[in-house]
């Protein structure tokens, strides 16, 4: 099987930097490509804060956080930072013209075995196969945001990707902690996002009809499944932005009236009240304490 020693890891914001770190700690060579070396001090400064939160949520040590950071080296000249790599992880913004334009580029620098992974949440790997120049050793491999603790590698292959490619990348997934899931055809939203999207959407769906209201939403899932959230509970963890973004995609295109309500009301309520999920302590629950978390919320 073919096995990684040097990763590089394109683009270092907000998942970049963790799937570089991930790598690192778990003993790979890795190097973090950035557009700049602005964009590089950055993730450097962002590492610190989550070494800081690989000790609280997974109680390692100093010592072994020390060998991490010897593991990291950093280039913004991209011939210099793919010029040993094994894999390349692409994590770099979710715009296809900037894909693009970084594959091509890559595809002529990156020696003849590197293997290319993206990361991309919504495109398909399909979409920039071409333009790797080698289609047979390009898969997806996505993570989840926090990814020490939402720990799981999606390893998507498009109709070219190679047994070795995916296998390789499937094993490297599991090497870095990730729990590894094999998906074998394209699938726009990979497993989690088939899953999840409709749930949430249907949540809403009977929230703006007014059919039930969001407490008693979550509240039914939550007993009927055992849960340990519901579709309200859960959108306050993904973000208001970005339900709003997903709901307003559809919305445009179909304008279906529950959908553009759903827009409407996220935008009024939630979004220009600054009512945008954990990460601003108000959502649609008020948070630390949201009322889903009381000991009578599901009598
Ligand atoms: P981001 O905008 O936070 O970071 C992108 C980084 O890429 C920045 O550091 C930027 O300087 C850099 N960059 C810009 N142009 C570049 C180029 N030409 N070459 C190299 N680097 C370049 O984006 P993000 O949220 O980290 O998303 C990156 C990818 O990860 C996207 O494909 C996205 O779909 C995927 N993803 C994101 C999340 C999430 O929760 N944010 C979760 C899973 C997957």
């Amino acid at each position: 099987m073919i096995s990684f020693k040097n990763v590089t890891v394109a683009g270092s914001g907000v998942l970049g930097y963790q799937i570089a770190f991930q790598t690192a700690f778990h003993g790979f060579e890795v190097t973090v490509y950035d557009i700049n070396d602005e964009a590089l001090s950055k993730a450097k400064a962002k590492f610190k804060i989550l070494s800081e939160a690989f000790i609280n949520d997974l109680h390692v040590t100093q010592e072994q956080l020390d060998a991490a950071f010897q593991r990291l080296r950093y280039s913004s000249d991209l011939a210099t930072a793919v010029k040993d790599a094994d894999l390349v992880i692409e994590a770099v913004p979710e715009n296809p013209e900037i894909k693009i334009d970084f594959y091509q580029k890559l595809a002529t620098l990156a020696p003849q075995k590197t293997i290319f992974a993206t990361n991309s949440s919504t495109m398909l790997p399909s979409q920039f196969a071409t333009y790797t120049g080698r289609p047979s050793q390009f898969v997806a491999l996505h993570f989840a945001n926090e990814i020490w603790k939402h720990n799981t590698g999606e390893v998507m292959k498009h109709a070219d990707t190679s047994d070795d490619t995916f296998q390789a990348v499937l094993e490297f997934a599991k090497q870095i902690g990730m729990v590894a899931l094999p998906i074998y055809k394209e699938q726009p939203g990979y497993i989690v996002n088939s899953l999840l999207v409709p749930l949430l959407s249907a949540g809403m769906d009977l929230w703006i009809r007014d059919i039930a209201d969001i407490e008693t939403i979550d509240k039914t899932w939550m007993v009927a499944t055992g849960a340990p959230l519901g579709p309200f509970g859960i959108l306050d963890v993904v973000g208001i932005t970005t339900a709003y973004n997903i709901n307003k995609m559809a919305a445009d295109k179909t304008q279906d009236p529950v959908k553009l309500k759903i827009v409407e009301t996220l935008k009024s309520e939630f979004i220009d009240k600054g009512r945008l999920g954990v990460a601003t302590g108000k959502g649609f629950y008020t948070y630390p304490n949201p009322s889903y978390r009381n000991e009578d919320f599901l009598k």
